[in-house]
């Protein structure tokens, strides 16, 4: 290394200090990076490969990205899990002697990114922390551009999965862990493959109890940990302090964002675990894993990227007090009685930007001119909308209206301060508005003086030498400078100076005009250098506003989902919701609210009833394609959009509050973990039963159909009579199978009722009524539903051969061989498969059809499944 160039010692010493890191180097206008960096970032970026000499005798692999566009580069060296770290001139090259000074200004992480241009407005961007110490567990979860900070601790039962639930609700982009979360050896694939997060595995010492508990005192400036309630929580304090010195290591800036903690308990909110959120598909959908299709693309009208974050995260965490139900009940039920205010609110909101990100960055000192403007301009609307909640009666909306500060000092010193159209850069000058500070005004009049004194300049030159194209010029190198075309270059005057010769001109200077270019530059450089003290000013006393900016934004997010709430409950005829204690699920002519916008053909409204005496147990059975799962979804939806506080899709609702829903549904896809499908979904029957209280509500669909009948039967009947038992569960269930054998259950199970969903039989063809009655159902209709879907005759009738066989106890025969030539029977059947098999049902179907019996409804649908059938 003896012969390193000076500079390539100084890279080398950075890099030591930041291996596992991509080193993003400034040199000039680029960010260079050299050896295994270039070499990988080239491959992951598209870069070409070069190389530098470095002072030995090969070239160091090299490639660059403008430092203007680098954010760009980092957004997707960040994505694919990399860190990168930032390295800076820390002085001014021109002005440097020797070797210019520079050092990391911050390594942005997953976890850690603050470019609004490497994040998603509508989610946060969470990192975790997680200690686990025996049986129990703190952790965090930070989102550092919102300034968000949530701990927990969890323990008792299977911590492993309890981790699993708590991370996957949080989505974390990065997680840090101490050894002992190693013994969870499935939890880093987990963490890998179902979150795609990056884990980082800290030295024991960073969750070292004392050195973390005076970093989290320093963090939040406290004396003690009682007075942030986390006394004798240690595994919190030990997760909150290994996260406060991650971020003190990548940001090098203060992490001063983080000023306030929410502790929370799971008892505060409804249990919903890992795979009830999936199967509900509450954020986004199972298979596309869309927005589109989940209850947030439902309910999600917000307009600003807070009320964006807030919804998700209020869908996820139902409530279980009645009385913060209420609270947003009757906030939703004012917006929505007043299409006006609620109209007005949803203008006014909309052009509010991202407060707490715009936040984050003022305080961390990255924000520029454009990002303090669109504070203000985000400011600007907050008297209006202040002025429009005047006078709102619900104690929610009343909180929300005094929590909105106008900040009417910081829009007028963002508006007195920065001009409109502020330049990216803040190092450039262009930022301050004239009339903002004298010093600068005197400064830049100096400049335009200058500027106007060389126009003379020119003019006197020309006048006095008598060469009219005299031009008085001016360039980086040579500073001002008069230059005469060849032509008249013997004309110039003795006292001029020669700078430079180019083909066909001389450029001169002369002593008066270095004199003034002094001037000139120095004013530029000083007002420069003025414009960022001035700008740093105006930043520094924004983000001293901290607090009451996230005040503000908080109640402007809340404002904005409970708006969504009111208009989309107002746009889909949805009612408010009876919450109280009593245990009841009472729904009338209910909607699942995905599906009836989905459909292209009218939903059928369904009621659903259970309580914890008589209606513990509803055991539904109906054909395939009846409209099983979408009734039991729809309950389960309507429970946690009831308890999130925005209106349901029925006609009367009366919510008892669960703790938590369990949902055993389809095939799961976690084939990955090496489980086979009837492995995977007994582990989830075994983890509800263990879970599962009486206030909780249980969809259990099809339990026991991944293996043999009697087996599958068996195991389902045990589970109903467990489940319906209040000794041992006696939780509301919901419970679909096509074992009509369960049925039984009713006459000899307390709790128990039998449900179907009604279809309609005539001939060979089978109607969805989609209605739900009481009473178990008599036929599966495994067979109709099969030819329904297209499956060919030959097939179809075979299986009805069979199936007859089978119920008269006979033994399934084989078909009889038949000969080479074709009987009358088989042409017709030749025949028939040439017609496209839907025509031939649809006439078949239109002929069978008897008009006067069916009701307007009935009609409508048959219609349209035939018109559908037709079509297709
Ligand atoms: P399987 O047993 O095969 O899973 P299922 O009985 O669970 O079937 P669903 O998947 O719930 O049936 O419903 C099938 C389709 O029927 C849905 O995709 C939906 O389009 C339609 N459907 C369900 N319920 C209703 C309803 N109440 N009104 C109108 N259409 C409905």
């Amino acid at each position: 290394m003896a012969n390193l160039s000076p500079m390539m010692q100084q890279y080398f010493e950075i890099k030591k200090q930041n291996p596992n890191t991509i080193l993003f180097f400034r040199l000039g206008d680029f960010y260079e990076m050299f050896y295994d960096d270039a070499k990988l970032a080239s491959k992951e970026l598209d870069l070409t490969l070069t190389g530098r000499d470095c002072g030995q005798e090969e070239r160091a692999p090299m490639c660059g990205v403008p430092f203007h566009s680098y954010e760009s580069y980092v957004a997707r060296l960040v994505a694919k899990g990399y860190k990168v770290a930032i390295c800076e001139q820390m002085e001014d090259p021109a002005l440097a002697k020797g070797l210019v000074k520079r050092d990391i200004i911050r390594v942005i992480t997953p976890g850690t990114v603050l470019e609004s241009s490497m994040l998603d407005e509508t989610r946060n961007n969470f990192i975790c922390s997680l200690c686990v110490e025996g049986a129990e567990a703190g952790i965090c979860f930070a989102d550092i551009s919102t300034g968000e900070l949530h701990a927990t601790t969890l323990c008792g039962g299977d911590l492993s999965e309890q981790l699993k639930n708590e991370l996957s609700r949080f989505s974390p982009r990065e997680i840090l862990i101490n050894q002992n979360v190693l013994e969870f050896s499935e939890l880093p694939k987990f963490i890998k493959e179902r979150l795609s997060a990056s884990l980082e595995l800290l030295d024991g010492e960073n969750f070292e109890k004392e050195s973390c508990t005076s970093l989290v005192l320093r963090q939040f400036q406290r004396e003690n940990l009682e007075s942030l309630d986390l006394s004798g929580q240690d595994n919190i304090v030990r997760a909150l302090g290994a996260l406060f010195s991650y971020l003190k290591q990548t940001q090098r800036t203060g992490i001063e964002r983080i000023n306030a903690i929410d502790l929370y308990s799971g008892a505060q909110y409804m249990h919903l675990d890992l795979n009830t959120r999936r199967n509900l598909e509450l954020l986004e959908t199972m298979r596309n894993k869309e927005k589109r299709g989940s209850l947030l693309w439902v309910l999600d009208k917000t307009r600003t990227a807070m009320g964006k974050r807030l919804i998700r995260s209020w869908i996820e965490q139902p409530l279980l007090s009645p009385a913060q139900i209420s609270r947003r009940l009757n906030a939703v039920q004012e917006l929505s009685d007043d299409p006006i205010l609620r109209d007005s609110i949803a203008e006014q909101l909309s052009g509010i930007h991202d407060l707490e990100r715009l936040m984050s960055r003022i305080v961390y000192g990255s924000a520029n001119g454009r990002e303090l403007r669109s504070l203000s301009s985000a400011a600007e609307k907050l008297p209006g909308l202040k002025n429009i909640l005047k006078g709102v009666k619900s104690n929610l909306l009343t909180d929300i209206y005094q929590s909105i500060d106008v900040l009417d000092d910081v829009f007028r010193l963002i508006e007195r301060s920065i001009v409109e159209e502020p330049p990216f850069s803040i190092r450039e000058g262009g930022m301050i508005k004239p009339g903002y500070n004298e010093e600068l005004d005197l400064l830049k009049g100096d400049m335009s003086d200058g500027r106007g004194i060389i126009a003379q300049i020119e003019a006197q030159e020309r006048e006095r030498t008598g060469i009219s194209k005299l031009k008085v010029g001016y360039n980086r190198v040579f500073g001002y400078y008069i230059e005469i075309s060849n032509g008249y270059k013997d004309q110039a005057p003795p006292e001029y100076i020669r700078k430079q010769t180019l083909t066909n001109c001389e450029r001169f200077i002369t002593p008066e005009l270095k004199e003034l270019e002094g001037k000139i530059l120095g004013a530029h450089d000083k007002s420069v250098q003025l414009e960022f003290q001035l700008f740093d000013a105006v930043r520094k006393e924004v983000a001293a506003q901290l607090t009451r900016v996230q005040k503000t934004a908080h109640a402007v997010a809340q404002l904005d989902v409970l708006t969504s709430f009111a208009q989309v409950s107002a746009d889909n005829h949805y009612i408010r919701p009876v919450v109280n204690l009593d245990g009841k699920l009472i729904l009338k002519e209910s909607r699942h609210p995905v599906v009836e916008i989905l459909l292209d053909a009218p939903f059928v409204p369904n009621d659903v009833t259970l309580d914890q005496n008589e209606n513990r147990v509803a055991i539904i059975t109906g054909p395939n394609m009846a409209g099983k799962s979408t009734y039991m979804r729809q309950a389960a939806l309507i429970v946690i959009m009831a308890q999130i506080g925005c209106f349901v899709p029925a006609s009367y609702a009366e919510i008892g509050i669960t703790d938590s829903i369990y949902t055993r549904v389809g095939a799961s896809d976690d084939l990955a973990s090496g489980q086979s499908t009837f492995m995977v979904e007994m582990s989830e029957v075994a983890d509800i039963m263990k879970n599962a209280t009486e206030s909780s509500l249980l969809i259990l669909d099809e339990i026991g159909r991944g293996t043999s009948t009697f087996d599958g039967m068996s195991i389902a009947r045990a589970v109903l009579e467990y489940v319906a038992d209040k000794k041992l569960l006696g939780a509301k269930t919901l419970f679909a199978t096509h074992y009509h054998e369960l049925t039984e259950l009713e006459e000899l199970v307390d709790g128990v009722k039998n449900y179907n969903i009604a279809v309609k039989k005539r001939g060979d063809d089978i109607t969805f009524l989609r209605r739900i009655v009481r009473g178990g159902a008599d036929d599966s209709f495994g067979i109709e539903v099969a030819k329904l879907a297209g499956v060919p005759d030959k097939i179809v009738n075979r299986a009805k051969q069979v199936l007859a066989e089978l119920e008269s106890g006979q033994q399934v025969t084989m078909p009889k061989k038949r000969g080479r030539r074709n009987t009358q029977v088989e042409q017709e059947e030749m025949q028939l498969s040439i017609t496209p098999p839907n025509e031939a049902e649809v006439m078949d179907r239109l002929k069978k059809l008897d008009v006067n019996t069916l009701t307007p409804i009935e009609c409508m649908n048959t219609l349209f499944e035939l018109a559908t059938l037709a079509k297709e």
